[in-house]
């Protein structure tokens, strides 16, 4: 597989969302104690049964265009590391059903390459579409509900 970083929402929205308590559409943030299905979006780690989580609207950073859209996310409501890490893929994903898009460097989305998958067993699926000369990010979502886990490019 081609080298790849899955990437994490920018450290700053989540400071800004504990900061103000809205998200990026200006929705008044959902406080909540996690029920043990709550995959934080910026450590990339499962929430713990009671970990207090934040629900908010996130603006995508991409696909811009015609394939945009905002997602629902969670997380963690105190401070949380950073995921960094490289050729690994989160728990956050192997977790839950998921959905594997490709997207190409015209922010269209590369249909063939897209697949539902048992995040436990992602690695093929994903290999498929992040080493495809066509694309240019790869998004992963869950597979029920439609949301954003994480993004993820070449390394
Ligand atoms: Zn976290």
């Amino acid at each position: 597989m081609s080298h790849f970083r899955c990437l994490p929402i920018p450290t700053e929205t989540g400071k800004r969302w504990r900061a103000t308590g809205v998200d990026d559409f200006g929705n008044t943030l959902v406080s909540m104690a996690s029920d043990g299905a709550a995959p934080c979006r910026h450590c990339l780690r499962e929430a713990k049964p009671g970990d207090a989580m934040l629900l908010g609207s996130y603006h995508m950073p991409g696909p811009i265009g015609i394939y945009w859209t905002p997602s629902p996310i969670f997380v963690h409501a105190e401070p949380c590391a950073a995921y960094d890490q490289m050729d690994h893929v989160p728990e956050t994903v192997r977790a839950r059903l998921v959905s594997v898009r490709a997207y190409d460097a015209n922010q269209m989305c590369l249909y063939d390459l897209g697949q539902a998958v048992d995040g436990i067993d992602v690695d093929p699926s994903l290999a498929r579409a992040i080493s495809d000369p066509r694309t240019a990010f790869v998004n992963i979502h869950t597979a029920k509900p439609g949301c954003m886990l994480c993004r993820v490019q070449r390394g």
